[in-house]
């Protein structure tokens, strides 16, 4: 789950990791009330899940609190684009406004869990304020690391990273308490990703986070539940949202077969076999193993409401999710929905027979594939047709 810069910033702030003063506005009285409380210059800045704001032009500094809410005016509504939001943009709706800072350096910091070690990995760097991924590429000797144990990150590797990045030493103290700080946020809120981008030193030798990014591992999420009311569906998308509500995994994809698959291996093969066979999938969808007949017939509905879906690509290994409750399912949502796309099913396992039965006594337009490979090229073929260009 990913929550805005505010959100995060908020956090942090509890965990004792310094952070700009500042408030959330949700339209320009709010900017210009809050530019009063801060006093003197601030940042307008657009809150939406993505970075690479700067650039995009979504982050503006104002002298007074009038030129604070007439850029908010600009902002909010605006469709920001950047290089993380793809050419379609984001629409902005809430702003953060906040302190201006006389920024020395802007410096990065960043934890993320590294499967091979298995940890989390804290990582620190002198070349803030620019993609970390540029520099990962280019000069990935100026990215620090070190990894976390269950208790953190220690007080030696705190400094030693702190002197890495070339912080004075008159500031190294604040920026060490800054990076355990941010570690023990990471930790204790089961985050998967903590970056902050840039960790900046001011003129008077201050640290400060100046942006915050924050995302939340959802299988830990049971733990936090406060966390929750943190998430912004405006940010997500409107069908990923709907599948999240019946406890299916789907995502949305740009190609026109739509798949249906129990199991996130065999809906990665699939996705696979559909390239193969010269298509490209409209979605990632795990039903889940254990899905009823009336979770089957929402997917189908969620996969159908996608425009782009030609044909549909139904594949299944009958196991706990038994073939003849997929078959019910899907019977029900193609009656309900008047599906006119072909559909192409490939079945195995505990009930097939009964399953198959089902579908075709549906009287509805179904294609049986022999095989993975052959119900992969019926549905790519049959979304060609529909799709002549
Ligand atoms: P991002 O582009 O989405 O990552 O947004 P950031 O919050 O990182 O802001 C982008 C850039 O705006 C930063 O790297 C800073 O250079 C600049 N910026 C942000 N806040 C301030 C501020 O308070 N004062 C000044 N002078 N620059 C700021
Ligand atoms: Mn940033």
């Amino acid at each position: 789950m990913k929550i805005h810069e505010y959100q995060a910033k908020a956090i942090l702030g509890q965990y004792h990791v310094p952070v700009p003063r500042g408030e959330v506005a949700f339209n320009a009285e709010e900017a210009e009330a809050a530019a009063k409380h801060i006093g003197g210059s601030v940042v307008v800045k657009a809150q939406i899940h993505a970075g690479g704001r700067g650039k995009g032009g979504g982050v503006k500094i104002a002298r007074n609190a009038s030129e604070a809410a007439e850029l908010a005016r600009g902002m909010i509504g605006m469709k920001l684009v950047t290089h993380q939001t793809g050419p379609e943009g984001r629409t902005v709706h809430r702003l953060l406004v906040e302190e201006t800072l006389p920024i020395e350096r802007e410096l990065y910091l960043g934890i993320v869990l590294d499967r091979v070690q298995a940890k989390p990995v804290f990582m620190a760097s002198s070349a803030g304020g620019v993609e970390i991924e540029e520099v990962a590429a280019r000069t990935p000797e100026l990215i620090l690391k070190a990894a976390l144990d269950p208790t953190g990150l220690a007080a030696y590797q705190a400094r030693k990273l702190a002197f890495g990045i070339g912080i004075p030493p008159a500031s190294v103290n604040a920026a060490a308490a800054a990076m355990s700080a941010l570690a023990k946020a990471y930790l204790a809120m089961d985050a998967s990703l903590a970056e902050i981008n840039p960790f900046i030193l001011t003129r008077d030798g201050k640290v400060y986070a100046l942006d915050a990014k924050v995302t939340f591992d959802d299988n830990a999420l049971y733990r936090h539940k406060e966390l929750l009311e943190l998430r912004d569906l405006n940010e997500e998308d409107p069908l990923e949202v709907e599948a999240s509500r019946f406890g299916l995994n789907y995502i949305k994809l740009d190609g026109t077969v739509g798949c249906m698959v129990n199991g996130a291996g065999l809906a990665m093969a699939t996705m696979d076999i559909v390239q193969h066979a010269g298509g490209s999938p409209a979605n990632f969808l795990d039903v889940g193993g254990g899905a009823s007949a009336e979770q089957v017939r929402n997917a189908f509905r969620i996969l159908l409401s996608d425009a782009h879906v030609k044909a549909v690509l139904i594949n299944i290994f009958g196991g706990i999710l038994r073939c003849d409750t997929l078959a019910t399912g899907v019977v029900a949502a193609a009656r309900e929905l008047n599906v006119r796309v072909p559909i192409v099913v490939r079945m195995e396992g505990t009930n097939v027979d009964l399953g198959r039965q089902i579908l075709m006594e549906s009287g509805l337009n179904f294609t049986v594939g022999a095989d993975m490979r052959d119900a992969a090229e019926k549905a790519v073929k049959l979304a060609q047709q529909g799709n002549p260009e």
